[in-house]
């Protein structure tokens, strides 16, 4: 399992300069990792090589049909110099759950894993050291069978890039606007809202688009069949600070299983927080902002990290949280995460893997 043939880049590409001016995925490093699955080998050949482009057959199933999932990681940069992951195998994991509903060929977490530990050993001075800067890692899988007939490819590919990263919104860790989204909805029970595919996000394309043209961030969806409990934002699951207890939607099968959600839940809870996680109506969060008891609502995710917002519009009605301005709940949730990812708080829960 553990064999894996690296071909190394001739000419290396230049590096950002300031990493104050690392905008968020656009930019990638030298190298990817590639690995191929067909029926009779299974998943093989993984390697490394320069990045570039993949060739592919017109007629690849991705490419008509839609089979491709995704995954999103960081690599952190600790002071000692350590490159630090925050539970790599969690990612994988859940990128099998997402192969699994698409009819995609799982992977083996334990070889994905060696696979991205070789490829970051080799792309180590990419990982900027600045806080609020990492290497973002991108694994993702899509159907190559050369075949237009509608059935579950029989060819796949599996591959990893990397891209250094800063803040996710130009906002920083300013609060973000939200839109409510009443109209257009992402996922339905039953459905893949709990996977990452490629096609929920381009599902939700058309509504971020309106949002995003009105001046919003980004939407909270709400749930398909009653347009009322709130499901998630856009890249990021959602929590409200009410009273003095932590709320956000219970994974109901249309919400991704953030792995950044269930980690702020064990923080929160570590830190004396009551976390109820149930079904939230968006009238409840009104409710509680016109009784004065909506202190603080935020975004999870690993792109985004944790990201306050400071208003919502729901069919007009707006409504602003904590002045606009980052509560102290968040913000001692925000130092705490980030701390134990970069390797400055003590990991007392095992998240952190080191490269090596
Ligand atoms: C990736 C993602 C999240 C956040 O998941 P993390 O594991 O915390 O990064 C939340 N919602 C959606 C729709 C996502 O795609």
């Amino acid at each position: 399992m553990d064999n894996i043939a690296i071909t190394k880049s001739t000419t290396l590409k230049e590096k950002y300069k300031d990493p104050s001016e690392l905008v968020f995925g656009r930019r990638f490093t030298d190298h990817m990792l590639q690995m191929d699955f067909d029926p009779e080998n299974g998943w093989h050949d993984m390697r490394i090589e320069p990045y570039a482009p993949v060739p592919m057959d017109p007629a690849s199933s991705v490419l008509h049909y839609g089979q491709a999932i995704f995954e999103g990681m960081k690599a952190y940069k600790s002071p000692e110099g350590e490159i630090l992951l925050f539970r790599p195998e969690e990612n994988f994991m859940r990128l099998n759950s997402s192969a699994k509903r698409l009819s995609i060929p799982e992977i083996d977490v334990e070889q994905a894993l060696f696979g991205l530990n070789e490829l970051l050993k080799i792309e180590k001075d990419w990982i900027p050291a600045a806080r609020g800067t990492s290497l973002y890692i991108r694994p993702f899988i899509v159907a190559t069978d050369p075949f237009i007939g509608l059935r579950a490819s029989q060819l796949y590919k599996f591959m990893i890039i990397l891209s250094p990263v800063g803040m996710y919104y130009a906002e920083g860790f300013n609060p973000i606007k939200i839109f409510v989204e009443d109209e257009y909805v992402r996922a339905v029970r039953g459905g893949t809202g709990f996977t990452k595919a490629a096609g929920n996000y381009a599902g939700s394309l058309y509504a971020e688009v309106i949002a995003k043209k009105k001046g919003y961030a980004q939407v909270l969806w709400l749930d398909a069949l009653e347009n009322r409990y709130c499901e998630e934002v856009g890249s990021m699951n959602i929590f409200f600070v009410i009273g003095d207890e932590l709320i956000t939607p219970m994974l109901s099968g249309s919400i991704l299983p953030g792995i950044t959600r269930k980690s702020v839940i064990q923080l929160a809870q570590d830190l004396g927080y009551r976390v109820s996680e149930r079904m939230i109506g968006i009238d409840e969060v009104y409710e509680a902002h016109a009784g004065g008891q909506l202190k603080e609502i935020f975004g999870t995710g690993t792109a985004a990290v944790i990201s306050p917002v400071g208003l919502l519009d729901w069919d007009g009605r707006v409504i602003t949280v904590n002045d606009m301005k980052t509560g102290p709940v968040t913000k001692l949730l925000y130092d705490k995460l980030t701390g134990i990812q970069y390797g400055d708080l003590p990991d007392k829960f095992g998240w952190v893997v080191k490269v090596q």
